[in-house]
């Protein structure tokens, strides 16, 4: 089958599209034929190599699949060959502890598809059975790939994590981004008022078509000082994380008295200061959050299924020009998704 591969990290050039074996199918799997993968920032780390994280090589990336079940293993009950599926991107082991709770994103064992594990850029994937949620069919497939990993992060980030209310405030850092678009309407849905982050008057404008009520630009205006204004000196209730240390004073700054700061990455780097006197005077919750679980994610296509919740794709390039579609991602131009069509 044709794939991008990679067999050492390094830049986008490192991605080379070829010939490589399809995988084997265990009893409990089955074999998606890919027709859209959709590029997290996930997928850019990857590529790069993480401290501390053997990556076994050469490596087949890509965590979001949309595509039709091609072949089932034996011991497949509920998936048949011809229908089409989206994946779960969290492969876990499915008999700990924390995985019969339903906390799969707890498992120990747990992987993305295109992490640990090969994954979706590819024209076959294998995934679990378990993986397999069923097909929203308003949508394309480019659309539907555009799912999962972004809404599933930022659902879990803000429904499960913080503990999102009606009638909160929320600030949302990084709207540009797949969970900033998914997160929008995440709170949307549940009736907080957004107010949102980006760098351009057009990535802005996108926000307030997604639903956001107020906006900031965060290379003309300062964002805590915004956010006081906004909400009439009080500082909002969430505060939605992913960019890291080019925010993080900002974000612990722009919180009401007994606000929560909730994250799921650092796209600018790791290192924060917290002056734990203001942690503690007014009552803080810094909250970090890995991933969801899947039956979040099913909740997920509850709600795309019938057209509450929407994937917002930006830009849908050839799988054979992964490399490209990499390097655009990398420029941070984008809005929504960069989607791999296959
Ligand atoms: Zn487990």
């Amino acid at each position: 089958m044709k794939a991008i591969l990679f067999h050492q990290h390094g830049g986008p050039e490192v991605l080379k599209y070829t010939d490589t074996p399809e995988p084997m199918l265990r009893t409990s799997d089955v074999l998606v034929r890919v027709k859209a993968c959709a590029l997290n920032h996930l997928d850019l780390w990857v590529r790069r190599g993480l401290p501390n994280v053997p990556i076994p090589l050469p490596h087949i990336p890509g965590s979001d699949v949309a595509g039709e079940i091609a072949k089932i293993g034996a011991d497949v009950t509920t998936i048949r060959v011809g229908q089409r599926v989206v994946l779960a991107p969290l492969v876990s082991c499915g008999k700990c502890p924390a995985c019969l709770a339903g906390l799969d994103n707890h498992c120990r064992q747990a992987t993305n598809l295109g992490y640990l594990i090969d994954g979706g850029c590819a024209e076959f994937v294998r995934a679990p059975e378990v993986n397999c949620l069923s097909y929203p069919e308003n949508l394309n497939w480019e659309e539907a790939a555009a799912i999962p990993l972004v809404f599933q992060t930022a659902w879990h980030m803000l429904i499960t994590r913080a503990e999102l209310h009606p009638g909160e405030d929320i600030l949302i850092l990084g709207v540009g981004s797949g969970v900033g678009s998914a997160a929008i309407q995440i709170a949307k849905f549940f009736g907080a008022r957004v107010i949102t982050v980006a760098g351009s008057d057009e990535k802005l404008a996108k926000a307030k078509e997604l639903g956001a009520d107020q906006v900031i630009n965060y290379k003309t205006q300062k964002i805590r000082d915004e956010v006081r204004r906004i909400t009439n000196k009080r500082g909002v209730d969430i505060v939605f994380e992913h960019v890291g240390t080019a925010t993080w004073e900002d974000s612990l700054a722009s919180l009401a008295p007994t606000g929560r700061l909730v994250t799921c990455g650092a796209t600018t780097g790791y290192d924060a200061k917290v002056d734990l006197r203001f942690l503690f005077i007014r009552q803080l919750s810094l909250l970090g959050s890995y991933m969801g679980t899947k039956s979040e994610l099913h909740a997920v296509f509850k709600l795309v299924a019938t057209g509450k919740l929407k994937p917002v794709v930006d830009h849908v390039f050839p799988l054979a020009e992964a490399a490209a579609a990499h390097a655009y991602l990398e420029s941070s131009s984008q809005f929504g998704k960069v989607v791999l069509s296959v």
